[in-house]
Order: C-alpha cells, then sequence, then structure tokens
C-alpha cells in the first residue's frame, strides 16, 4: 500500500478545489488533489458551463427561428431551422471537454499530483483513495475540504428516467415535448427557459407566489413577460407532490389540486452540501446547519482542517469558491487573509439576465436611481432594452456611497465586474459619473444612473 506526506491534500476538484490546489503549487507546496469524477466539479461538468452553453445554444436558434419568420432586423430566412438536441449536447460537451482538459494541464504546471477516485478519511488527517493502482493512504499536514453540493429531490419525486435533476437535464438527447420544471429559482429559470426557446412546452411549478423569489418584484418583471411571451406558463403558489401515469400532481394554495402532463419533469428545488459518504463524521469538524462551520479564514474547528466553496455555505456560487480556494492556500503559505468580501456578484442567465451585487432595495437611509435601457443607444441595438429591462444604483444617502447594484436586460451579465468594483472599492456616484465611459455601450446605463442618483442624467 502506498502512503503519500503531502504538505496539502484537496479533496474535490471542482472550482473551489482545483483553484486551491493551483495556487498552492504556484506557492512551492506540496499538493494531492483527489477528485473522484472529472476536473472541474459541478461548475464545469455539469453546473455553470454545460448550462450556459445550453442557453446560447437555444438563444442561437431562437433567434434564427425568428429570422425565419421575417423579425430580425430585416433580414429573413428561406426556410425554418432544426435544432437536434444531440448535436447541441455534443458542442457543449466539446466546451466542457476543452475546459476539463485545461484544468487538468494548469494543475500539472502547478506540480500538483492529481489522483482519480473517491477519498475517504478514517480521522482528521489520513484519507484512503481507491484508485485505479490500488489504495493509496494520504497522511498530509493540511487538508483543503472542497466536495461541492448536490442537487436536492423532494420526497415524493426520486430522481429516475422521468424525473430528473439539471445534471440530466444538461445531457438530453433528445428534446422532451413537455417539460415541467419544479422551482423558480435560478437554475429551473435558466433550464426551463433554455429548453422553451428550443421548442419544449414548458411549464414551471413554484412554491412561493412568485418566481426567483430571492430577487425584488420589479428586478424580475422583465424576465417573466419576457418567459411568458415564449409561451411558458407558470403555476406559483404551487406545491409539486408526486408523480404517476398522468402527469404531475401539484396543489395550489387553498388546496386544489392539478395534473401536469410530462414527459420529463426538472427538480430544481436547490442544492445540498455533500457531507456523507467520505468521512466527514470522523473529522470531530463542527457544523453550521447542514453546512460545514468555517471561520472567516475558512478554518474548521479541526486544527490545518480548512472548507470551501458550497460545502460552508450560501452564497453557493463558483466564483465564491474559487475566491476561498486562493485564500485558503495562501493562509497555508503563511500569507496573512480572511474572506470578507463587500460584495458578491450574482448573475442569472434567464433572457433577459439579472445581475445582483451587494444590498437590495429598501434599506434605511438610501436612494435608488435607476436608468432604463430603453434610453440607452447600445441596448437598441442589440435588443437588450425589450420588455423593459434598467440599471439600478442603491447609494448611501448622506454620502452616495455605492452600497449596492441590480441590472435586468440582456447582455448584463458582462457589466457585473464593473458594479462589483464600484462597491468593492467605496466609490461613490459622482466617481462612477466623473468617468468617461465608452459610447455606444451599456455601460453608459451605468454612468447616466448614477447622474441620475446626482439627479442631472442627459438621456432621460
Ligand atoms: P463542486 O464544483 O461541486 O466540486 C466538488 C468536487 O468534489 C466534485 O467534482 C466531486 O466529484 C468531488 N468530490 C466530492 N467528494 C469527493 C471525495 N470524497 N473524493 C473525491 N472527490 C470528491 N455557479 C455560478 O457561480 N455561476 C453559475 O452560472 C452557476 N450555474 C450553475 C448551474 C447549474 C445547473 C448548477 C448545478 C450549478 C451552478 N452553479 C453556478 C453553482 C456552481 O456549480 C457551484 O457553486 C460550484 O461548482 C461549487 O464549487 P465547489 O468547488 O465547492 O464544488
Ligand atoms: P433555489 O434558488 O433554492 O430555488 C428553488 C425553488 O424551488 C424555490 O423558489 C422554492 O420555493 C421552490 N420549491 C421548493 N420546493 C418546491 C415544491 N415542492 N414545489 C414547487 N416549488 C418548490 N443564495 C442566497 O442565500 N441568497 C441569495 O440571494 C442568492 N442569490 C443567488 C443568485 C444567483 C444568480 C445564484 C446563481 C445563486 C444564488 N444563491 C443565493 C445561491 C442559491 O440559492 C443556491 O445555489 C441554490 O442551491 C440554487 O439552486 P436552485 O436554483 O435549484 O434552488
Amino acid at each position: 500500500m502506498t502512503e503519500l506526506f503531502p504538505k496539502v491534500l484537496v479533496i474535490g476538484g471542482g472550482p473551489g478545489g482545483y483553484v486551491a490546489a493551483i495556487r498552492c503549487g504556484q506557492l512551492g507546496l506540496d499538493t494531492v488533489l483527489v477528485e473522484a469524477d472529472r476536473l472541474g466539479g459541478t461548475c464545469l461538468i455539469r453546473g455553470c458551463i454545460p448550462s450556459k452553453s445550453m442557453i446560447e445554444a437555444a438563444d442561437k436558434y431562437d433567434l434564427i427561428a425568428k429570422a425565419a419568420k421575417g423579425l430580425i432586423h430585416g433580414i429573413s430566412l428561406e426556410a425554418s431551422p432544426k435544432a437536434d438536441m444531440a448535436d447541441v449536447i455534443a458542442w457543449k460537451d466539446g466546451v466542457v471537454d476543452k475546459l476539463n482538459g485545461g484544468v487538468t494541464s494548469l494543475l500539472r504546471r502547478a506540480k500538483v499530483k492529481i489522483l482519480h477516485g473517491w477519498g475517504r478519511f478514517s480521522d482528521a488527517k489520513t484519507c484512503h483513495v481507491d484508485t485505479p493502482d490500488g489504495t493509496i493512504i494520504i497522511r498530509p499536514e493540511h487538508v483543503i475540504l472542497a466536495t461541492g453540493s448536490k442537487p436536492v429531490a423532494l420526497p415524493n419525486l426520486a430522481f429516475d428516467s422521468t424525473v430528473i435533476s439539471s445534471t440530466e437535464a444538461l445531457s438530453l438527447n433528445s428534446l422532451p415535448n413537455r417539460l415541467v420544471v419544479v422551482g423558480a429559482g435560478y437554475i429551473g429559470m435558466e433550464l426551463g427557459g433554455a429548453f422553451a426557446k428550443l421548442g419544449s412546452n414548458v411549464t414551471i411549478v413554484e412554491a412561493a407566489d412568485r418566481i426567483l423569489p430571492q430577487y425584488d418584484e420589479k428586478l424580475v418583471a422583465p424576465v417573466k413577460k419576457a418567459f411568458e411571451s415564449k409561451g411558458v406558463n407558470f403555476k406559483l403558489s404551487a406545491k409539486a407532490e408526486a408523480i404517476s401515469e398522468d402527469g404531475l400532481s401539484i396543489t395550489m394554495e387553498g388546496g386544489h389540486h392539478e395534473i401536469l402532463a410530462a414527459d420529463k419533469v426538472l427538480v430544481t428545488v436547490g442544492r445540498a452540501p455533500l457531507t456523507e459518504g467520505w468521512g466527514l463524521e470522523e473529522m470531530a469538524v463542527k457544523m453550521d446547519g447542514r453546512f460545514v462551520a468555517v471561520d472567516e479564514q475558512c478554518a474548521t474547528s479541526s486544527r490545518n482542517v480548512w472548507a470551501i466553496g458550497d460545502l460552508v455555505g450560501e452564497p453557493m456560487l463558483a466564483h465564491k469558491a474559487s475566491a476561498q480556494g486562493e485564500m485558503v492556500a495562501e493562509i497555508i503559505a503563511g500569507k496573512r487573509r480572511r474572506f470578507d468580501p463587500v460584495a458578491i456578484p450574482s448573475v442569472c442567465y434567464t433572457d433577459p439576465e439579472i445581475v445582483c451585487v451587494g444590498i437590495g432595495p429598501g434599506a434605511h437611509e438610501t436612494t435608488e436611481s435607476v436608468f432604463p435601457l430603453a434610453a440607452n443607444g447600445r441596448a437598441l441595438t442589440m435588443g437588450a432594452d425589450e420588455g423593459g429591462g434598467f440599471i439600478r444604483i442603491i447609494s448611501e444617502k448622506h454620502s452616495h456611497r455605492i452600497l449596492g447594484v441590480q441590472a435586468v436586460g440582456r447582455h448584463v451579465s458582462e457589466l457585473s465586474a464593473t458594479f462589483t468594483h464600484a462597491i468593492e472599492n467605496g466609490l461613490v456616484l459622482e466617481d462612477v459619473a466623473g468617468v468617461i465611459h465608452a459610447h455606444p455601450t451599456l455601460s453608459e446605463a451605468f454612468h447616466e444612473a448614477a447622474l441620475q442618483g446626482l439627479g442631472h442624467a442627459i438621456h432621460v
């Protein structure tokens, strides 16, 4: 039996774990990374990247289909387009494969030792990995836990060939004619929107009384309108109960039942940290509810055991996982670091897209300034104004300090960094107003929203 004694052992090769391992390698730390599946984790293999690939393919199809009806900027097509799901999935797999290969070579370049197999701890510093070459025991000085998360199943709707999670939805070789999505969170809305564009009849069931309940209503309204114009049917204040031959039974508020016929039922009711099956219970680390408890350095209650990413709590986002991974590597290498971002951006890749950074509207002693995309030249050239998109800045009343920015509209995801820079660096409205923004770009709408907050927007 082989034994290894590295400085650092990373469990999980998602955006938390692989980034931690690369940074450890760059800092000269002898590092082993254990991954049971493919390098890249949920994000790269069955999350962010495949879903955005599908969304992009659906957008292209939708655009070409519109042109076939003579609706696009005066461009028309003689015949309607065809989307072959198997080809769409093959293209998506190509994108994933490229990035997976990239992660592998980055890890090699950083001299990280990669072990393919399932890691299991017998105590906090002893990990057994069953690899194709036999069992390897690793006794590291430091452990970074980055096991990520898994989709949550509903009690009466176990995953099978009809009831599927986002993982299966991203690899369907044929388009479901009738797709019912349970849960109008960001994953359900992103995938539901893509399937609707590709031609499925989509119904979205949501227990709350509105879609994307974590956002305010004004921000969500353009998304709801756009989905409805695509023929997506919403069942709000409705709970999915069970599946039978006839379809999915749902209970509406007030107790009324309905059956929704479905070829596939996509359940997207949240994700849960992966805390079972790898010996967490042997490690004596404290928990914080269902997550592993960590301090502001991502240290667990067990000495030199660190935890990052989806395993340690919300927001369960790839860029948060990576930022924590990079930080922990630097702490192990002796740098003074802590995880205290002012704001972590979140993007919902529906059409139109939603970006949120920092605080939302309604807080005490704040001002909201809004600029509509319909008054932005670039938005009009890109069709980004459709359905009432806008950029909204929340600033502190007395100091004008920017505390939050939200946007809804096509392509606004690319503005998320601009918004985050402003908040993270403590900019005031005057700072943004005083910067020359290129014309014509969507970023001018951010400039104008700042001017609006100061009472002198030019284009509204
Ligand atoms: P994961 O990416 O879950 O990686 C954990 C890895 O650990 C896995 O590869 C797993 O195989 C491995 N592992 C676990 N236990 C063991 C063990 N015992 N031994 C060996 N290996 C093990 N986030 C965004 O920021 N933007 C998005 O647009 C976005 N879109 C998403 C879309 C979908 C459909 C889904 C499902 C998620 C999306 N996310 C998005 C969330 C994002 O994927 C996660 O926040 C991110 O992947 C978390 O990274 P992580 O490193 O903590 O864990
Ligand atoms: P969720 O977003 O949790 O949505 C699941 C939905 O399903 C809910 O609306 C719920 O009401 C509904 N539902 C549950 N059971 C049923 C049922 N039986 N029938 C019908 N509907 C049901 N985390 C935060 O803590 N705060 C945030 O503000 C936040 N914002 C985010 C923004 C973005 C763009 C992203 C990518 C993530 C965000 N997260 C946030 C993290 C997010 O909550 C987690 O990643 C979550 O696990 C996302 O998965 P989901 O879309 O499947 O679930």
